[in-house]
Formats: structure tokens, C-alpha cells, sequence
């Protein structure tokens, strides 16, 4: 059970709902970081009293180390600092809710101090995922994980001591905020179009990847590398209402599902609570008003993105590095208007196509395969 907490990324969506958590369970706040978001940053300092900030903006850092020189709170600034937040001895548990994949070497850090991971930033596993679950095995350091559907996964897998019982992972998936529409109707919605999810408020990255379904894929990939299991062992189904928020299905035939009212702050207090559970004032699912819970199937041609992370994980190797990166930058074209909803998907993959797959990739190897794929994006 968690004591103390550093959090990376602690000014976006799942890194403030972790300090809403860590107020109404008494946590104490060791490190908290961010990248240039200033203002929210010395806020969260007045309040929670970490002893160490990190701003990975270098002017943000110098502007925050001025605001906060009445404290007692240490300031750095670079991304080379977030490492050191990462293995601040005071803290038990890291909650990794960075966005993109500038979370691995952190998260890498903070494995090899044997912290426990409260892992949000998915990115990091679907670019990196055997190197990081190898060394999580190397030091014993547990992995919790964060995100809804793989919490609600590791919460129906409590009692199952041998894998080989899986027969298989059923990730649910609220379809975004285009489901149904055709692939010309999808084409011609806009970034504010794209930023309204139907039922989780998120950050501006991993909205859109809701909308494109990439966010599904890249799900994939991660309850692959968090589960060990191969690609045919896991399954996507659209659940428009996200009240099932995953489900596993044993070889006897019986599927345990978690449910719940959509609410972030569930899966990131068990991430610190576990094996435990503990109070938590959020609203409870109210069964008999409900709306009826539906399932459907997917539609990977509308929806390419999900198809490319599907084929990228049967492939293997540097191919999950390759489309997580394009996809990064893909994205920050879109959000910057830069480019329209579909070309996420051509972009992605155009990068997939000009940058060669490297197997059994060391991280050099991974590092090498993310640069190449933002340059095929960005020339
Ligand atoms: P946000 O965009 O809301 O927050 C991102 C955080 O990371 C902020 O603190 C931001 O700082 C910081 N950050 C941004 N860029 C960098 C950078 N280059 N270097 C270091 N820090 C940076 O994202 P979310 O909270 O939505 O998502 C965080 C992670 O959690 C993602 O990997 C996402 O996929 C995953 N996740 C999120 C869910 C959600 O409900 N939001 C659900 C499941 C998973 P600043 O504010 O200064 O920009
Ligand atoms: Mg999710």
C-alpha cells in the first residue's frame, strides 16, 4: 500500500485527479512534475508540498524557481531531471501520467529504485513494453496499472495464479465520438469535433487518439506487454455506455467483468491501494438506472488506426515504436490544425512503410526506431 507518491505529469487530467485521490486518502506528495504549465504547477506546490519540482521546460523551470522561492520546494528544470523525480527516495509509488513517450526513461528509473509504477503513460509500454517489463521482473518492482480498462483487467485477474487459465482479455471500447459515421463523415470533422468524447473528460492527445480508436490499439499492445499474452488472446468490443470497463475470460467458460461509473479516480486509487481496497467517496453505479449496456463490433476500415496497431503488434519488434511515435506527431499536426483527421492514419502509415521493423530491438534500437518514424512524419 502506497505512503508517499511522485507524480510525473502532475498538471494534466490523470496527474490532478491522482492529487484529488492522494488529498482524500492522506497521501504524502513527494515529487510533482510538469512541462511548462507554470501556473497550475506552483498551485499544486502551495498545496501539496512536494520537496522536489521538475518542469521539463527549461524557461518554465527558471519562472517557476522565482514564484516558489518563499518555499522550501527544490526546482529543476530539463527532461534529463524527470529521471531524478523518478528515483526520489521519499516516494513508494511513481504514478507515470506523462503523455507520449517521453515517460520510458523515467519509468525505467523508477523501476530500477524498486518503486512501485501506478502506470498511466501507456505510450511507454506499447514503445518499450518487454524492455520494461523485463526490468520490473529484474527488480521485483510492481507494475499497477492506471488506465480503466487494464485496471479492471488486473482486477479480474486478483486469484489467477496461472496464466494459462486466460483464455481471453476483452478490452471495451466506447467507440469515440464518431462511432457509426461513415469514413467520408469522419473525414470532415474538425480538432474541437475530436476533442468531444462522449463520456471521459482527458487530455487533448489521448481524445483524439479516443476518436481515431489508435488510443484501442495502442490498449492493445499494452495488455499484450502488461499480460505476456499474444495478439490473439486479446479482444476489442465497442460498449458505447463504459460501464463494463474490461472483462476476462477463463478456459472454463466463465468471464469476469469490472463495472463502474466512468470515473479515473477508481482504477488510480487501487493502483495505490492494492492488494487493498479503500473508501472512496465517488458516486456509486446506480444498476437500476443505468442505460441499457450494448456491445458491437469495431469497424477497422472507417477506423484504420486500429487495424495498423493491431498488424504493428503481430509484427512485432520496433513496429509498435514506429507507430506509437508517428502517431505522436501525427497528432500534434492535427491538434495545430495542421492537418486534417484521416491524414493521422496516412501519416501513420507512411511512417510505418519507410521505416524498417528491427526485432528483438535493444532500447538504442527503439530510441533509433521513435526518431526515424517523427522524421518520416514531420519532412
Ligand atoms: P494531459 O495532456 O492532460 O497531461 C500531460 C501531463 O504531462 C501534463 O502534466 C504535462 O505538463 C506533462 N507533459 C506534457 N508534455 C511533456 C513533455 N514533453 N515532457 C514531460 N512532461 C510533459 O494528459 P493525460 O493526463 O490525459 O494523459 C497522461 C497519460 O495517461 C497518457 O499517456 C494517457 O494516454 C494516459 N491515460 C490518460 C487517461 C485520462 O483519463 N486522461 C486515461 C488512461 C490513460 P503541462 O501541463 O505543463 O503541459
Ligand atoms: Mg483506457
Amino acid at each position: 500500500m502506497t505512503n508517499t507518491i511522485s507524480i510525473l505529469g502532475s498538471t494534466g487530467s490523470i496527474g490532478r485527479q491522482t492529487l484529488e485521490v492522494a488529498e482524500q486518502m492522506g497521501l504524502r506528495v513527494a515529487v510533482l512534475t510538469a512541462h511548462s504549465g507554470v501556473e497550475r504547477m506552483e498551485a499544486q506546490v502551495r498545496k501539496f508540498h512536494p520537496g522536489l519540482a521538475v518542469m521539463t521546460d527549461e524557461a518554465a523551470a527558471a519562472e517557476l524557481a522565482v514564484r516558489l522561492a518563499d518555499t522550501d520546494t527544490r526546482v529543476l528544470g530539463g527532461a534529463d531531471a524527470l529521471c531524478e523525480a523518478a528515483a526520489a527516495p521519499e516516494a513508494d509509488t511513481v504514478v507515470t501520467a506523462v503523455v507520449g513517450m517521453v515517460g520510458l526513461k523515467p519509468t525505467l528509473t523508477a523501476i530500477g529504485e524498486k518503486k512501485r509504477i501506478a502506470l498511466a503513460n501507456k505510450e511507454t509500454l506499447v514503445c518499450a513494453g518487454e524492455l520494461v517489463m523485463d526490468a520490473a521482473e529484474k527488480t521485483g518492482a510492481e507494475i499497477v496499472p492506471v488506465d480503466s480498462e487494464h485496471s479492471a483487467i488486473f482486477q479480474c485477474l486478483q486469484g489467477c495464479a496461472d496464466k494459462r487459465e486466460i483464455k481471453r482479455l476483452i478490452l471495451t471500447c466506447s467507440g469515440g465520438p464518431f462511432f457509426g459515421m461513415s469514413r467520408e463523415e469522419v473525414g470532415k470533422m474538425t480538432r474541437q469535433d475530436a476533442l468531444r468524447h462522449p463520456n471521459w473528460a482527458m487530455g487533448p492527445k489521448i481524445t483524439v487518439d479516443s476518436a481515431t480508436l489508435m488510443n484501442k490499439g495502442l490498449e492493445v499492445i499494452e495488455a499484450m506487454r502488461l499480460y505476456r499474452l499474444p495478439l490473439e488472446q486479446v479482444q476489442v468490443v465497442i460498449h458505447r455506455q463504459s460501464i463494463i470497463h474490461s472483462l476476462v475470460e477463463y478456459r472454463d467458460g466463465a468471464v469476469l467483468a469490472q463495472l463502474g461509473t466512468p470515473d479515473m479516480r477508481l482504477p488510480i486509487r487501487y493502483a495505490m491501494t492494492w492488494p487493498e481496497r479503500a473508501y472512496s467517496p465517488a458516486e456509486p453505479l446506480d444498476l437500476l438506472n443505468c442505460p441499457p449496456l450494448t456491445f458491437a463490433q469495431p469497424d477497422r476500415e472507417v477506423f484504420s488506426c486500429l487495424r495498423m496497431a493491431e498488424e504493428a503488434a503481430a509484427e512485432g519488434g520496433t513496429a509498435c515504436a514506429i507507430l506509437n511515435a508517428a502517431n505522436e506527431e501525427a497528432v500534434g499536426l492535427f491538434l495545430s490544425d495542421r492537418i486534417g483527421f484521416h491524414d493521422i492514419a496516412q501519416l501513420v502509415a507512411e511512417a510505418r512503410s519507410a521505416v524498417k521493423v528491427v526485432q528483438q530491438p535493444s532500447l538504442d534500437e527503439i530510441l533509433a526506431a521513435d526518431a526515424a518514424a517523427r522524421e518520416a512524419v514531420l519532412r
